[in-house]
């Protein structure tokens, strides 16, 4: 099995696992999220996904998942919690 198939495997049990049990807590709807976009649109997209998504849009600089703004120039960003409430 190629390495990507082995990790479209691993992700495909990780969702189910979290689908299936309401006990985890947290950042379970993000991370489904995040699986479905690997398994359709391929690691190396979420990746660069990822990479926009998580820098604020008025420097570019990183941010970080419960920052409420960027550390560097002020702006509001839309952290995890907003994904998540946005996701529910
Ligand atoms: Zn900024």
């Amino acid at each position: 099995m190629e390495v990507i198939g082995v990790w479209a495997f691993v992700a495909l049990n990780v969702r189910t696992i979290l689908v299936e049990n309401t006990w985890f807590s947290g950042h379970q709807s993000v991370v489904i999220k995040n699986l479905d976009f690997i398994k359709n649109d391929g690691l190396d997209n979420w990746l660069k996904e990822q990479k926009a998504r998580w820098s604020c849009s008025g420097c570019g600089l990183n941010i970080s998942w419960y920052d409420e703004k960027c550390g560097s120039c002020g702006s509001k960003v839309f952290n995890c919690k907003n994904e998540e409430a946005e996701l529910e």
